[in-house]
């Protein structure tokens, strides 16, 4: 593929840059998938592109990235019997997905050899096929008693890049996890944690002394998955440690509002990443994302530019992703979208902040057109439009 593509008329591009969330511009270009530059049109080389779409005013921001997913194979999930769950997602404004562990394959093994087969496939199924296009990057054992360094070295040289949540094992206890999370990073692999009270029948409470002992990348689901740790231990995991701090929209919404207000008074609004956790008892969610974004802007008085970075490039840079950041050299991975029709606000932006969805009218994934108008967000005010 050596294509290019222009989209021009854009009404506000934002970043994902949380240092700068917004740049001045009206044009985004992209060739074999990258971004190439952004600015304004009339500064830009547009000549040559197979692929002009006019944004019509529309917003255009990096895809948005789901930290904490549960995937099983290709777009099917038994847990809710859903089908298509990752392009509903994708409707969402949703580009890149991360497994935090294929735990809802039934009959997933538990077994060592077996555990490590089920990570290699899953890593290789998502990794040959994308559903609707969306990048799904999978392969996430969920560690158990009796693995040995050898065990993470062999799944790393087969390219598993991810841990799953620590605690949905027989993993349970701060020294062992610790031991574990520290062979996994040695071969590069990045871990999160099941953080706070059972979700399910057979997983377990991991609280805070065991989630700063183990170690991991993510403090996974620090709102809890459903249920949330106290308050002091959430304050606690904050101050005590510089790992990435995960809000998911399948969790405590409360709890949600603390490590964002926590945060905030620590001047590291930077490690605040969003996942759903879905599919889950809950259900899936694809409009998790950009409903996290508007209740962390709306009820956690945050600009809702600034939150947007939450859902994108904070958790691009945590993850050390090429997607999820507006810049030269990273994936074409983008939501076009504007404020909801009706929806209150002067501005997308200050519609966002006062809680409301915007809607999505167009993503683009590696420089390729992926959907056009969302058939989940509300529909949008302006449509952007291929012109060829
Ligand atoms: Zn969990």
């Amino acid at each position: 593929m050596s294509e290019k593509l222009v989209i021009r008329n854009i009404g506000l591009i934002l970043t994902g840059k949380i240092e700068a969330p917004i740049q001045d511009g009206d044009c985004v270009v992209a060739v074999d998938g990258k971004i190439t530059a952004v600015g304004y049109e009339k500064d830009l080389d547009t000549s040559g592109a197979a692929t002009i779409v006019d944004a019509h005013g529309v917003t255009i921001a990096p895809g948005l990235i789901d930290s904490h997913i549960h995937p099983v194979v290709g777009d099917y999930t038994p847990r809710q019997q859903q089908l298509h769950w990752i392009d509903s997602t994708l409707n969402g404004g949703v580009t890149t997905l991360i497994s935090a562990g294929e735990v809802h394959m039934p009959g997933r093994p538990k077994d060592i050899v077996g555990l490590k087969a089920m990570a290699i496939a899953a890593q290789r199924w998502y990794e040959n096929f994308r559903p609707s296009g969306v990048k799904v990057h999978a392969g996430a054992p969920v560690i158990e008693q009796g693995m040995e360094e050898q065990d993470f070295k062999d799944m790393a040289d087969a390219g598993v890049t991810l841990i799953g949540e620590v605690g949905l094992g027989t993993v349970k206890d701060g020294p062992t996890a610790k031991k574990m999370i520290d062979w996994a990073r040695k071969y590069g692999m990045q871990s999160t944690i099941h953080t706070g009270g059972p979700s399910i029948p057979g997983s377990g409470l991991i609280d805070a002394d065991i989630v700063l002992e183990a170690g991991t990348d993510v403090i996974g689901h620090i709102n809890g998955g459903h249920s949330a740790l106290p308050d002091d231990q959430i304050v606690c995991l904050c101050e005590s440690c510089q790992a990435g701090l995960e809000i998911v929209h399948n969790g405590n919404e409360r709890a949600a509002l603390l490590t964002l207000n926590t945060a905030r008074e620590l001047d590291q609004l930077d490690r605040v990443i969003l996942g759903t956790d879905g599919p889950a008892g809950s259900g899936v969610q694809p409009l998790g994302i950009l409903r996290m974004i508007a209740m962390l802007s709306s009820l956690g008085n945050v600009p809702a530019e600034i939150a947007m970075c939450f859902g994108n490039g904070n958790t691009a840079r945590q993850r050390e992703l090429d997607t999820g950041l507006m810049e030269a050299g990273y994936c074409a991975d983008f939501v076009l979208m504007d404020q909801a029709q009706h929806a209150p606000g002067k501005t997308i932006l200050e519609s966002i902040q006062l809680g409301n969805l915007p809607g999505v009218g167009m993503t683009v994934i590696d420089g390729v057109i992926r959907s056009h108008r969302s058939r989940n967000t509300p529909p949008a005010g302006k449509l952007p439009e291929v012109l060829g």
